[in-house]
């Protein structure tokens, strides 16, 4: 049984003795063990968060103009990521004659243009990553 439910059962005993004072003591206990209980949540839910970011800042590797990741060809937005630790794959929208090509990040909505067609992207980051 968690703390919580051990306190409001405690709670639930004390009326018995009609203590006014008792039951207050054991109200405001109460409201602190929900409140722990509460940050407790927040702060597990931080670490997790901690944890994917950290993961994923020793698995994401930089080469310009993108972010990449081993064995995944598609790569993550810099803005998003150096900006707020946030990983949004980029959809390639198309190579165009000029020798560029157009991705668009769904989070920011920020649009790239590079120096490049997809394919010497993608060699160019296989490259920088076996470095
Ligand atoms: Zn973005």
């Amino acid at each position: 049984m968690g703390a919580v439910e051990n306190i409001k059962e405690v709670a639930e005993l004390v009326k018995k003795f009609n203590d006014i004072e008792l039951n207050r003591r054991i109200l405001n206990l109460e409201n602190e063990v929900l409140d722990l209980s509460r940050e407790r949540r927040r702060s597990e839910e931080k670490i997790e968060e901690l944890e994917r970011a950290l993961k994923l800042k020793t698995q994401l590797y930089f080469s310009e103009p993108f972010y990449w990741m081993k064995g995944d060809t598609t790569p993550y937005c810099p803005s998003c990521w150096e900006a707020k630790t946030i990983a949004v794959h980029l959809l390639f929208g198309c190579d165009n004659q000029d020798g560029t090509s157009g991705w668009n990040c769904a989070n920011c909505k920020h649009n790239y243009w590079p120096q490049g067609h997809r394919q010497q992207l993608v060699a160019k980051a296989n490259m920088v990553r076996d470095r």
